[in-house]
């Protein structure tokens, strides 16, 4: 088989007609034109071999991961996607990596109407880095971005869909523990293949006082909330436990593996796990009923977790109501 050189790969697996874009690939820049009354919403999230993902991992998942944390990020801004870029560093050309990691990139990608518009191209350790781009609207001179600087004490704590599986899932595979196949195969899905929350983003503008995409864990990714927003917090560990969905699957199996998961740590991969790509957000009171219009036009189950305060730092509290005081610090890649 000949080797695929740069300009031909780009144009047998990257390169589309624009559709939404003035112009897309092909040019020294894409141009993109947003639309009148509303603002570019822009972010970049980098995936390094080793780092962010195994070597091993299925290329077409990988393509789909790439962009969903790129999405997931402006779900939390309530961005509505538009266009990306991708960086992408390869070892070398391997058409049977190429073919399903772009699958899985543009599959995700139409789902989303977000069109690939341009990036970069060059041979290395294996890298991908997506820049996305999304809109919001200005209304009456003020932004809809969701912002993490806005959460106020009385605020209700809200966490869309399900916590923690991807973090069990990667301790299964890196051997500290088993559980039944069915049990690994759906959680693998959410480690490998997350659904970024992006209808949810756009259903809470307007409603939702601060946000922010669960990436580096529940209680380290709500700290920065707290910060940017100058408040405090009490969470329910048992509510955000359950919310593991590997913790029902084990219990509707019986149970009948052994050893069964100690309860400290559900509470790490709930509270600490990465990789959940769901929305936290809050939002006051008064607005529960939106919140739940909100999660049923988009299809998406939210929990309320706990509530803002005005007394700074974080307070987790057990079943019986009682302070826990273990800390579970974000991911930190330096650290
Ligand atoms: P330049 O040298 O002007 O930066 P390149 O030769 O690197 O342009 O890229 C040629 C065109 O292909 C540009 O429009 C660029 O955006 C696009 N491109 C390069 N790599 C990718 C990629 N991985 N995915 C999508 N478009 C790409
Ligand atoms: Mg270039």
């Amino acid at each position: 088989m000949s080797q695929l050189g740069e300009f031909d790969l780009i144009a047998r697996y990257f390169k589309h007609p624009a559709r939404r874009a003035v112009l897309g690939v092909g040019d020294d820049c894409a141009l993109l034109q947003p639309r009148p009354g509303t603002q570019l919403a822009i972010s970049c999230d980098m995936l390094v071999e080793g780092r962010h993902f195994l070597p091993t991992v299925d290329p077409f998942c990988l393509g789909h991961k790439a962009l969903a944390v790129n999405l997931s990020d402006l779900a939390a801004c309530g961005a509505t996607p538009l266009a990306f870029t991708l960086a992408l560093a390869l070892p070398q050309v391997d058409e049977a990596w190429l073919g399903p990691f772009a699958q899985g990139l543009l599959a995700l990608a139409d789902a989303h109407g977000c069109e690939l518009v341009g990036g970069d191209t060059t041979r290395g350790p294996l890298n991908i880095c997506i820049t996305v781009f999304g809109e919001v609207p200005v209304l009456n001179g003020r932004s809809q971005a969701l912002l993490r600087s806005g959460a106020r004490p009385g605020d209700d704590l809200y966490v869309s869909g399900t916590l923690g599986d991807a973090a069990l899932a990667l301790d299964v595979l890196f051997g500290r523990l088993s559980v039944p196949a069915a049990v690994l195969d759906a959680a693998r899905l959410r480690l490998e293949k997350p659904s970024p929350r992006v209808a949810l983003g756009q259903a809470l503008r307007g409603i939702a006082s601060a946000a922010i995409d669960v990436s580096d864990g529940l209680l380290g990714d709500l700290g920065h909330i707290l910060q940017q927003s100058g408040v405090g917090a009490t969470v329910e560990a048992n509510i955000a436990t359950s919310l593991i969905a590997s913790k029902s699957y084990l219990a509707s199996s019986g149970g009948q593996f052994e050893p069964q998961p100690a309860p400290a740590d559900w509470h790490r991969w709930a509270l600490a796990g990465g990789d959940d790509y769901e929305l936290l957000f809050s939002a006051p009171p008064s607005a529960r009923a939106e919140v739940a219009a909100a999660a049923q036009a988009s299809q998406t189950p939210v929990t309320r977790i706990g509530q803002i305060e005005a007394l700074p730092g974080l307070r987790l509290l057990d079943g019986q109501g009682e302070l826990l005081s273990h800390r579970y610090p974000s991911f930190d890649h330096f650290r």
